[in-house]
């Protein structure tokens, strides 16, 4: 079978270049965005190259920014916006090809195997993109061109702005090897840590390792891992117009009664949150939304919903969004008839790219997935009611489980 050619374009400084098409005097000066620029501690989302050069990073704090650089101009984000030029960019990219699949609002993969023909090989289609993004939009994107995914996602990152990688069929070994181990998709900080105590520093490292041992030490995922190294990787390229099989998961209960106590609200929410997230995990799903209806018990019905940080199938993610939108929007002790809890924006499990979130320890979110994993097998083996969904929870945290036995 003939190597299929794939591609993965990342748009360059997103939010920064975003923010400096709205203002285009933005582009003459340092900037940054800015979760909150009236407050000292709001935090640097992105920057621009300017503020770059003064050595201003993502994440430290608007006050630590503005001391190594006092000319730095801060604006808010303008989220519609950003999802404005995501749809704009893959509006471009499908001009090439039906298989182009989102992977974060700034970056797609696209597979232009049948495309050839028409457009010319990989190389090619890929200046053609960046040259588009640019000329029509203003943004620069970075190409990477490959025979996988992770390869070409790989060479996205190995050259920007505004640049395309080949990493041929022929002679990649050359180019990916030397690399960090973090360089591959999948390899975040602690995984990284995690293969130097292995003495696995570069993607050589680990393509030579011992597959047996890593699997041993890293289960499924060593095997995984063991594979990319080796410019093994088979996974598809899914197409833009692909039916999502399933749109939401939602659970609601009316209550016997109706309830004012918060404790006795905190459970219901709870066991709610616990039968979405159960149903997610069971269809390999995670969630990039959530909503809550609350219905009073004059069938005044409010629907209130919020984007998750990061896409999640845990009990106890949706339980404390949920919890949260709750509280904000609902005078506690008013009497609920009704509630309901639908998780929305569904996607693959294994393929959510969970987004960076700068306050959020990875290992910390894998333990969380761990404790889960254990709960439900446990549920698997001797029914849904062996465990409450009071075990997921934290310790020191009130336990309105008690009534579940
Ligand atoms: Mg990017």
């Amino acid at each position: 079978m003939k190597p299929k050619t794939i591609l993965h374009s990342d748009c360059n400084g997103f939010y920064a270049g975003v923010e400096c098409l709205l203002n285009p005097e933005l582009n003459n000066r340092p900037m940054a965005v800015c979760g909150d620029p009236a407050s000292r501690h709001g935090i640097v989302l992105a920057k621009n190259e300017k503020a770059k050069a003064f050595g201003v990073a993502t994440a430290e704090t608007i006050w630590q920014a503005r001391r190594k650089c006092p000319d730095l101009a801060l604006v808010p984000p303008h989220r519609e916006e950003y999802v404005k030029y995501s749809r704009l960019c893959n509006e471009i990219y499908l001009r090439f090809t039906d298989l182009v699949e989102p992977f974060g609002i700034d970056e797609s993969f696209l597979d232009v195997s049948s495309s050839r023909r028409l457009f010319g090989d990989g190389k090619t289609i890929a200046d053609k993109i960046r040259e588009t993004v640019r000329r029509e939009l203003g943004l620069t994107v970075s190409v990477g061109v490959s025979f996988n995914k992770i390869f070409a996602k790989l060479g996205s990152d190995y050259k920007k702005p505004d640049a395309t990688t080949l990493i041929p069929e022929d002679g990649w070994q050359s180019i990916v090897w030397p690399l960090p181990v973090g360089a591959l998709l999948f390899v975040g900080r602690k995984r990284a840590a995690e293969l130097s105590k292995l003495q696995i520093r570069t993607i050589g490292d680990l393509a030579a390792y011992d597959r047996a041992a890593l699997v041993k030490r890293l289960g499924q995922a060593g095997a995984q891992l063991h594979d990319h190294a080796n410019g093994v990787d088979e996974s598809p390229v899914a197409s833009f117009y692909a039916e999502r099989e399933v749109k939401s998961v939602g659970n609601g209960a009316t209550f016997e009664y109706d309830v004012t106590d918060h404790e006795d609200l905190k459970t219901r929410v709870l066991a709610l949150c616990d039968s979405v997230g159960w149903r997610l995990r069971k269809k390999n799903l995670k969630c990039r939304s959530l909503q809550v209806s609350i219905k009073d018990p004059n069938f005044k019905t409010i629907n209130r919903q919020k984007t998750l940080e990061r896409p999640t199938n845990l009990t106890m993610d949706l339980y404390r969004d949920a919890l949260e939108l709750i509280s904000v929007n609902w005078l506690m002790g008013k009497p609920i008839r009704l509630i309901t809890v639908t998780a929305g924006k569904l996607e693959q499990a294994e393929k959510s790219v969970e987004q960076l979130n700068i306050f959020e320890d990875p290992g910390e979110i894998a333990k969380q997935e761990a404790l889960q994993s254990a709960v439900d097998s446990i549920r698997e083996k001797y029914g849904k009611d062996s465990i409450t969904p009071g075990a997921l929870r934290p310790r020191g945290a009130s336990s309105g489980a008690k009534r579940e036995k």
